[in-house]
């Protein structure tokens, strides 16, 4: 069983990457963002909570995060490997996914990060934010904030998966054909 983590700022490719790789490796694609967003669609309990952080590009809450996770998990027990897209993004995310696998004799194989720098991100999302509709892409303050976000959450999770020897750098700077090759040659390479 492969479980990858798709790991990487705002606007560096995770899902789009993702939805390729869940294909060419029959993995089930849990994107965390996607979830909250099907709730605020939804207009559920989750969803209404999930937006009041999301509009303003900050984390929602760990522990909503984590029973979110953990339900989809566990409703696909059919799943042959998970690739998790925007998730975790807190140590203290990392440390509930990492206890929940091992309880259920599953672990995380691999962290592949894609690389980009902030210029180019913040094009991508303002690009993207056109056609997304996604409120949190329209707006550079929004933008910024989840970088900020980013640097004082979710960067730890480099050392916190380097210490396990799973944490693989991509970059992400290219096509998405080119960066599709790279993911794929970097995990044929692990297996
Ligand atoms: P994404 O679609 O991955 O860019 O996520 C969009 C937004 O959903 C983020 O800016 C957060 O507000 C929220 N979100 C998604 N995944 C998480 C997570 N693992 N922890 C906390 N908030 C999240």
């Amino acid at each position: 069983m492969i479980n990858i983590v798709i790991f990487g700022k705002p606007g560096a490719g995770k899902g789009t990457q993702a939805a390729f790789l869940k294909s060419k490796y029959q993995l089930f694609h849990i994107s965390t963002g996607d979830l909250f967003r099907h709730h605020i669609y939804n207009k559920t309990a989750l969803g209404i909570l999930a937006r009041s952080y999301m509009d303003k590009g900050d984390l929602v809450p760990d522990q909503v995060t984590i029973d979110m996770l953990k339900d989809t998990v566990e409703n696909h027990p059919e799943a042959k490997g998970f690739i998790f897209d925007g998730f975790p993004r807190t140590t203290k995310q990392a440390e509930a996914l990492d206890n929940f696998l091992s309880g259920r004799s599953m672990t995380i194989s691999a962290t592949l990060a894609l690389e980009a720098n902030d210029d180019i991100l913040v094009k991508r999302l303002i690009k993207r934010g056109k056609t997304s509709g996604r409120l949190d892409d329209q707006d550079e303050d929004k933008i910024r904030n989840r970088f900020e976000e980013y640097k004082n959450k979710t960067a730890p999770l480099r050392d916190f998966y380097t210490a396990q020897g799973k944490f693989h750098s991509v970059d992400g700077v290219g096509s998405i054909d080119e960066i599709t090759q790279r993911l794929t040659e970097l995990i044929d390479s692990l297996y």
